[in-house]
């Protein structure tokens, strides 16, 4: 009998009933350490003083109005995106899969009113991911995301993630624009270099096309920067952000400048409930905290150390790790044995870790976690990894 809830996850046995900080707290009492942060979620923890109180007091003020009237915590939040970002204007979703829909939409409509309604075709990697909908799965183009679920969204051309050569041979009069992770998560953290990131840029110039970014795990303060493309000095047209940006509250948003968003007026594009104020002012708590250039030293800080920490346990355990890659604390560890093995094994060391393609385990702690929690996250996870490879 199907359960009651989609089988579409296999999902762990663990139940939680409570967080603080960098922990998860099962009914028992049992304390994991948080390094997968609902997937690069929850930026900030389990139950931010900082986003509990926006998050009650809005909730006791007004939840929902529609978009139809002006949103004052909406315009708030859009108002410090744009101040700290490439951006001059926002549109809020729910989720990153949200963020893509509007992505696609705007970059045909922006050439359909340039007289080039032809030019149409969104180039992307492998190994990206966009979301599951109709149009993120065809973005990302994997048989293992798209089997079954055809036909297909048109308009996506697929290329291998690094292949310079292929992407330029690819731009034809039909590309409307490039659709790119600087840091690839559930591909397996992969990080796409900066001379690339700029290379692209360069040949979006060159033809005239779109730069869309999809910074949903990559972005706010994850890598160290608020936005990972600021690593390696470029912008792009559009953005897409989820994940962090509200903290565990469902949010998401494109940011794109003037030009690029010129052809979404009145009527285009629209959402129940983006942009609600709930939401909005969960967001609004976040960036208070995360755009503040101290706390994202700190971030980059306690990446310094982590990394430094995580080449110490490849070490201990050469036969269960191989190497570490990302940026920020957003690290992934490949591994030798296979990867969910250790996620298993970590879960009871009570450790949280994420698995990611290419056989690497994803670290996405909270941006919040303390040194104290990074010695005892490596402790776990090298009890874990020697549970492993004990004979
Ligand atoms: N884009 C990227 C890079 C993601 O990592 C994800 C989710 O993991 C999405 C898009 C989809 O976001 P959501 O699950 O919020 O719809």
């Amino acid at each position: 009998m199907i359960p009651s809830v989609l089988p579409t996850y296999n999902r762990a046995s663990l139940s939680f009933v409570r967080g603080e900080g960098s922990w998860m707290i099962e009914a028992d009492g049992r304390r994991f350490l948080d390094l997968g942060a609902g997937i690069a979620v929850n930026s900030l923890g389990h139950a931010h003083p900082a986003l509990v109180k926006a998050l009650t007091d809005q909730a006791q003020a007004l939840w929902h109005t529609s978009n139809l009237y002006q949103i004052p915590q909406q315009q708030a939040l859009a108002d410090r995106l744009v101040d700290h970002t490439f951006a001059d204007t926002v549109f809020f979703t729910n989720s990153g899969t949200e963020a893509c829909e509007l992505a696609v939409k705007m970059a045909r409509k922006y050439f359909y009113d340039k007289g080039q309604p032809d030019r149409s075709d969104i180039i992307t990697f492998s190994g990206s991911f966009h979301g599951r909908s109709a149009a993120g799965i065809a973005a990302a183009g994997s048989e293992k995301m798209t089997k079954g679920f055809g036909p297909l969204l048109p308009g996506f051309v697929h290329l291998e993630f690094g292949d310079h050569d292929a992407l330029t041979a690819a731009i034809t009069e039909t590309t409307c624009a490039i659709m790119v992770e600087p840091v690839q998560g559930e591909g397996g953290i992969r990080p796409l270099p900066d001379a690339c990131l700029k290379g692209l840029r360069d040949l979006c110039d060159e033809h005239g096309i779109l730069m869309i970014l999809d910074e949903v795990q990559c972005g706010v303060g994850r890598t160290g920067k608020l936005f990972a493309h600021e690593w390696a000095g470029v912008a792009p047209d559009i953005m897409m952000v989820a994940k962090g940006i509200g903290g565990g509250f469902p949010l998401g948003a494109v940011l794109a400048t003037e030009d690029a968003a010129s052809g979404m007026t009145a009527g285009t594009h629209g959402s129940t409930y983006g942009g609600n104020p709930l939401g909005c002012a969960v967001g609004c708590a976040v960036m208070d905290i995360i755009a503040d250039p101290a706390f994202l030293a700190e971030v980059n800080r306690k990446s310094g150390l982590m990394r430094q920490k995580l080449e110490g346990l490849i070490a201990a355990h050469p036969d269960v790790f191989e190497s570490v890659r990302g940026a920020g604390l957003m690290l992934g560890l490949k591994c030798k044995v296979p990867n969910t093995d250790i996620v298993t094994a970590g879960y009871a060391h009570e450790v949280i870790t994420v698995p990611a393609a290419d056989n690497v385990i994803r670290l996405l702690p909270p941006l919040t976690i303390t040194d104290e929690e990074i010695a005892q996250a490596i402790a776990r996870l090298d009890d874990a990894a020697a549970s492993l490879s004990a004979p």
